[in-house]
């Protein structure tokens, strides 16, 4: 694509990078075959291709955002499905960024829309804030049908009561307590957890289910001190300075861990949080106190699954033979490159795993995208939905707790994170979710 970017602009590393990025499309069109938005809406604007002209024209011409380049960036769920198609290379996820901190710098955005924003921004990331919230939203969800008719500014508490649990007991395991989870057999290796934000609140039993497969594996695991939201929440709102305070943090606490006993890999069992700590070198690329200390962490990042795969894992102790629809998050499958790793992770423990129809197609997650966007995320909920039933499976499986959330939303199917179904099969407790699932022979079996 040929760009006008004047040499003062190009004097600036961000336009800089806008330029580099914007000159590999070639406006050949791949992408917009697996966009979402485009798929659904069938609008170019609402297409990959669509945004990168939005966002050309916005930047090379230096103008503040206007209310049809934020209505179709909005639309975008950074679900990266553009990137996996793209031929060229194009880096569309650094440009969606670059988009959104000049829309936040120069849009003055609708009150309503402003105060939900703040709202989310405010609560999110922060877990003693956020599991208050979810308290209420537990009484409030009966209303939940009735504000999302109400339209308008109700929908997107509408959208926010359907999504919270509808009963903590089932979901929520034992939290972990502490902060160093030590190796039961031989010490064969130490890593950092990212404790997170939102995930331990609405779901404490993923984290508490890999420190116990990890420990038993011989792995100690630390969490350590000073760690929480890895900043994505409030990144992708454009919200760049709130982000990079977060950044620095986990950058700090993790760094006193890696120059302490050292570590052999920080693990996440969020797999969208997974895509911004591994690219924390480049957020931080431009600050020389941190540069280097974010380029180690970002190098040491991975996702749980990755990390299993690494290891030997002897033979599973309860072989269910129970049927999963793998749903590979946008984040894990466009963002991580990871597709096969938790399948055959499952697949050695004992269950039969079965690819979800459009499995390339994002739920309608993306972070608060179910909130601001109720109705797009909503239709992609619904095409998810019956994608995965249309496999009859007894269970999805998933690694992140967003899609968790969403889908969740819109079946009876129990829904449980990859790494509480590998836990079960290698000895740890059966995940509450499938009470009440009988394996196909009526129980589960013990290995030979
Ligand atoms: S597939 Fe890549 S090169 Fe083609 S239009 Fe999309 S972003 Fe541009
Ligand atoms: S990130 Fe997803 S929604 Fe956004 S343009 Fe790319 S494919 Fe479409």
């Amino acid at each position: 694509m040929r760009t006008e970017f004047s040499e003062d602009q190009l004097a600036d590393p961000r336009l800089s990078q806008a330029n580099d990025i914007l000159r590999k499309c070639v406006h050949c069109g791949f992408c917009t075959a697996t966009c979402p938005t485009y798929v659904e809406l069938g609008n170019e604007l609402d297409s990959p291709r669509g945004r990168i002209y939005l966002i050309k024209d916005m930047l090379e011409n230096d103008k503040p955002a206007s209310t049809e380049v934020v209505t179709h960036i909005d639309r975008c769920l950074s679900c990266l499905a553009c990137m996996t198609t793209c031929p060229s290379g194009v880096d569309y996820v650094h440009l969606v960024d670059q988009a959104r901190i000049h829309i936040e710098k120069t849009y003055d955005r609708p009150l309503a829309d402003r105060l939900m924003r703040d709202l989310l921004a405010a609560v999110l990331p922060y877990p003693g804030r956020f599991r208050l919230a979810l308290a209420g939203a537990f009484f409030g969800k009966p209303l939940a049908p009735l504000l999302l008719k109400m339209g308008g500014p109700f929908r997107r508490m509408g959208a926010m009561l359907k999504l919270a649990p509808s009963s903590f007991a089932g979901r929520a395991g034992k939290a972990e307590t502490g902060n160093l989870f030590p190796a039961i057999s031989p010490r064969a290796g130490r890593v950092a957890m990212l404790t997170g934000c939102a995930q331990p609140v609405l779901d404490p039993g993923i984290n508490a289910a890999a420190i116990r497969l990890l420990n038993r594996l011989g792995v100690e695991v630390v969490l350590p001190e000073g760690e929480g939201c890895c900043g994505a929440l409030v990144y992708h709102m454009g919200r760049e300075a709130a982000a990079l305070d977060f950044v620095r943090a986990n950058v700090d606490a993790w760094t006193r861990e890696i120059d302490g006993e050292g570590l052999d890999a920080i693990l996440i069992t969020t797999s969208g949080c997974g895509v911004t700590i591994k690219d924390y070198g480049h957020m931080l690329a431009g600050d020389p106190a941190y540069a280097d200390k974010a380029a180690r962490v970002a190098a040491l990042a991975k996702d749980i699954s990755e990390y299993l795969t690494e290891i030997d894992l002897p033979e599973p102790v309860n072989r269910t033979g129970l049927t999963v629809a793998y749903h590979s998050a946008c984040s894990l499958q466009h963002g991580q490159k990871i597709t096969l790793q938790p399948k055959m992770l499952l697949e050695k423990a004992g269950f039969a795993v079965r690819d979800v129809p459009e499995g390339h197609l994002c739920c309608g997650s993306a972070g608060t995208y179910n909130i601001m966007q109720s109705q797009i995320a909503a239709r992609l909920r619904a095409r998810k939905v019956t994608n995965i039933e249309s496999l009859k499976p007894d269970l999805i499986a998933a690694g992140n707790i967003g899609c968790m959330t969403q889908i969740g939303a819109g079946t009876a199917l129990p829904i449980v994170h990859t790494i509480a179904l590998l836990d079960w099969a290698y000895g740890g407790p059966r995940p509450g979710a499938l009470d009440g699932i009988a394996a196909p022979d009526g129980q589960i079996q013990a290995a030979e």
